[in-house]
């Protein structure tokens, strides 16, 4: 009797698991590989992620630097105001809050000058001291005019403006909106290693790695419960080498060149776009400025993991309890405390 009720319960498990699987679905966008996961039934997941996938291509061809007819290429064609989609425009604004709030360190017209850093060219050549001086003057968010009431947007002339350090966020978040409006009660949307997950992995916390940058293995792993988000700013996918020297893409917009001194940046909060944009920021700022900023903003409900050029680790307290080592690293000191 015994042996059948267990039988019986087994059978159970299987038909709930088939019922709910773990489907992620994978495709390029937004210049990366995008991953969503969602555990449900084959078909909800079919139409959940095609419904999810649609809204990122949405948001890339309103925002992109690359598409023609973006609010972006809009803006930075013209010579005046220019009107933009609401949802370009509150991001927009809010990126210009946010580089309030870290004195700069975060600035989408970061793009004024970052034209000039050809990184991605095989023949890759710093810029010249006197090119990077003419344009230094134009990275500058108090230069961005915003219009509320008519939507508008208008830069100074030679201005540039891009959405780089933050839309990523921005379609991670729509994305797990858009699966759960589909039913989809448990799932991840990660965008190049950005990703915000909702609901459980069968009733438990979903865990996400961190990876050493420079051995590429992994260093540790951490829990993430429902809406938890993590955005990681590196040096080490995008950069370019001259003479031994490696220039990163994230620029540092007082010096208008690549931020110096950190080699990983992992923002963790419930908001992807606040990871998203937070990262960016911190990577610029440093591990000094980070942890101040941490003190006094605990509102955001930020938590971080930095990792400096001395492969040194900093941690934020609050996630010691959700954080396994699964290889010894050198150095670790916990930050942060509240
Ligand atoms: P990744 O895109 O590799 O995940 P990030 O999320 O940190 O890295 O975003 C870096 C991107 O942000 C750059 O490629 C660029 O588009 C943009 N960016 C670079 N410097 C700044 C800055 N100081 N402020 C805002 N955005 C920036
Ligand atoms: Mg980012």
């Amino acid at each position: 009797m015994k042996r059948q009720t267990a039988a019986a319960i087994a059978a159970l498990i299987v038909l709930a698991a088939c019922d709910r699987e773990i489907n992620t679905v994978s495709r390029p966008l937004l210049g990366t590989i995008v991953n969503l996961t969602a555990v449900c039934d084959r078909e909800t997941a079919a139409r959940a992620t095609q419904k999810a996938f649609d809204e990122i291509a949405r948001i890339e061809a309103l925002m992109s630097p690359y598409r023609e007819g973006s609010d972006i290429s809009q803006i930075a064609r013209a010579h005046g105001p220019v009107r933009v989609s609401p949802e370009t425009f509150a991001l927009i604004s809010q990126s210009v809050g946010i580089s309030r709030l870290t004195g700069g360190a975060f600035d989408i017209s970061f793009a004024s000058i970052a034209h000039l850093w050809n990184y991605k060219d095989p023949g890759f050549v710093p810029p010249a001291d006197s090119a990077l001086d003419r344009a230094r003057g134009l990275v500058d968010y108090r230069k961005i005019i915003l219009d509320e009431k008519a939507l508008t947007v208008r830069l100074a002339p030679g201005m540039k403006i891009g959405l780089g350090g933050i839309a990523k966020g921005y379609a991670v978040k729509r994305a797990v909106e858009v699966l759960m409006a589909e039913g989809v009660d448990s799932g991840i949307a990660e965008e190049g290693g950005d990703l915000q997950v909702f609901g459980s992995k069968n009733g438990g916390p979903w865990i996400t790695g961190l990876m050493d940058p420079r051995e590429k293995n992994l260093v540790l792993s951490i829990k993430l419960g429902h809406l938890d988000s993590v955005a990681t700013s590196g040096d080490y996918e995008r950069y370019a080498e001259y003479e031994g020297k490696r220039y990163g893409h994230i620029i540092n917009p007082l010096t208008g060149r690549p931020a110096e001194g950190m080699v990983s940046v992992s923002v963790f909060s419930k908001d992807p776009v606040i990871s998203d944009a937070y990262a960016t920021a911190f990577f610029v700022m440093g591990v000094r400025k980070t942890a101040e900023f941490l003190k006094r903003n605990p509102d955001l409900g930020l938590s971080v993991i930095l990792i400096d050029s001395g492969m040194k680790m900093y941690a934020s307290a609050s996630l010691k309890e959700k954080i396994t080592f699964l290889e010894k690293w050198p150095v670790v000191e916990w930050i942060d405390r509240r």
